[in-house]
């Protein structure tokens, strides 16, 4: 089958040209407007923009988050982000007490399989180190998993890392391609808040129980570490603007990228002090100063950005006994919105924002995956995941999920209609909604049997 797409302004690592894409077998064939020869299909992308598939980098579904199930399975997480032009999702493996890590990622593999409208790939998070942890570790490396995400708190939880084990982890695993994720919250600064002197009712006392000085100091000890063992660091949801001007100064001197998120750029602490503020509690709390912040996404500072997705039903978020914010389940929704939310950015500017979108939502992402030789790009060869785009459609508001939870956006709007999805030449989404319910033809990275 031999598909074109036409007509439409394709935005792709940065650039926006007006010209057409060939898609066979479920790849880019070519590239350009003369010699394609006949086609089977044609997809129109009239005054569209067309783009490579977006990755969301961090998304938390089918998972249980303290007391709670998520809200999104693999099936509606996947399912409200092909609707919004992602089609990579990457989620995590959290090696539970007792199992393996291999366990916990077989254990998500069954959940994921069959069920995933677009493809997927894992984080792993191992929580054990005795020696056969280590060597099937290292076995998971050579099999092609190269992305592991390590936190500096949530002690209790059983995911803090202390210096020493992530010393450790970054000289055995670095040197054969690991790539760290790091969660930064400094635990001993966290654990120095006076939570007596704070009314714990009130969802603002959040902040500061987890406050920017806790970021800023965690990250600049993992910038050193990960120097001094030379190992690429990619921080998650950079909440601060001194912990971002901190990591864009190292990018001087070592491998470091960092991501922040919707909910950092245009939600500001302000929500935590509404009645119903504990529905905005997430960790890294929301802060202030948000206009320096996006200013800081516009000058470049964040290389990707990703939404931390993590929806709790809303009986689920409202469960709590009204007197301690720190019993609330903690995450928003916000795979749904990633794309309308960043084009906001650059929303005066349609061809800026598609070029802006083109990187920080695919190829940058893509990379630090180490997948863009497959994705984050509209090339010969790569994987056929495409997103055709109108950006004057009608106005309408954005949702991060599709599930029974609040939505940590109310009011903001959108006029990008999404009117094809593609995934490995497949069409998947039609103006906005699901091609038969849903092809469900999404793969595992890396590849298993
Ligand atoms: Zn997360």
């Amino acid at each position: 089958m031999r598909t074109l797409v036409r007509n439409g302004r394709v935005a792709s690592e940065g650039r926006v040209e007006a010209t057409d894409l060939l898609l066979e077998e479920g790849r880019v064939s070519a590239v350009g407007r003369r010699g394609l020869g006949p086609v089977d299909r044609v997809v129109d992308a009239s005054d569209c923009f067309v783009l490579p598939g977006l990755v969301d980098f961090h998304v938390h579904v089918a998972d249980r988050i303290g007391r709670f199930e998520l809200a999104d399975d693999y099936e509606s997480g996947t399912r409200v982000a092909v609707k919004n032009g992602v089609t990579t999702l990457c989620t995590f493996v959290t090696q539970g007490s007792g199992e393996s890590l291999g366990d916990a990622l077989r254990t998500v593999h069954s959940r994921a399989e069959g069920k995933c409208h677009v493809d997927v790939a894992w984080h792993l998070t191992p929580t054990r180190f005795e020696p056969a942890d280590w060597q099937e570790m290292e076995e998971l490396v050579r099999a092609g998993h190269r992305t592991f995400k390590l936190y500096t708190t949530y002690r209790g939880a059983g995911l803090f890392s202390d210096q020493a084990r992530l010393e450790e982890l970054f000289r055995r695993l670095g040197p054969l391609g690991v790539r760290f994720l790091l969660h930064c919250e400094d635990d001993a600064l966290l654990e120095s808040v006076d939570s007596s002197a704070l009314d714990l009712s009130r969802a603002s006392s959040h902040a500061r129980l987890r406050p920017e000085a806790a970021e800023v100091a965690s990250v600049e000890a993992l910038l050193d570490l990960a120097q001094r063992c030379a190992v690429p660091l990619h921080v998650v949801h950079v909440s601060t603007v001194a912990a971002a001007e901190r990591i864009r100064a190292a990018r001087e001197r070592q491998d470091v990228t960092c991501e922040t998120c919707p909910q950092y750029l245009w939600l500001d602490e302000g929500w935590l002090d509404r009645p119903d503020g504990h529905r905005w509690l997430c960790s890294p709390p929301l802060r202030g100063e948000r206009a320096r912040f996006r200013e800081l996404a516009r000058e470049g500072v964040f290389d990707l950005l990703a939404t931390d997705h993590c929806a709790f039903r809303k009986a689920d978020k409202d469960d709590w006994d009204g007197k301690d914010i720190r019993t609330v389940a903690n995450g928003l929704p916000g795979v749904g919105g990633l794309l309308h939310h960043a084009w906001k950015l650059w929303g005066d500017n349609p061809d800026r924002a598609a070029a802006e979108v083109s990187l920080l939502l695919s190829r940058n992402p893509a990379a630090r995956l180490g997948l863009d030789s497959r994705k984050g790009a509209l090339r010969p060869g790569h994987d056929a995941d495409v997103v055709v785009l109108d950006p004057n459609g009608p106005e309408r508001p954005v949702r991060g999920t599709e599930s029974d939870a609040y939505d940590a956006f109310p009011g903001f709007t959108s006029t990008l209609a999404l009117r094809h999805v593609l995934v490995h030449g497949e069409t998947v989404v039609t103006d906005g909604g699901l091609v038969d319910g849903g092809v469900r033809r999404g793969q595992f990275h890396p590849h298993h049997d």
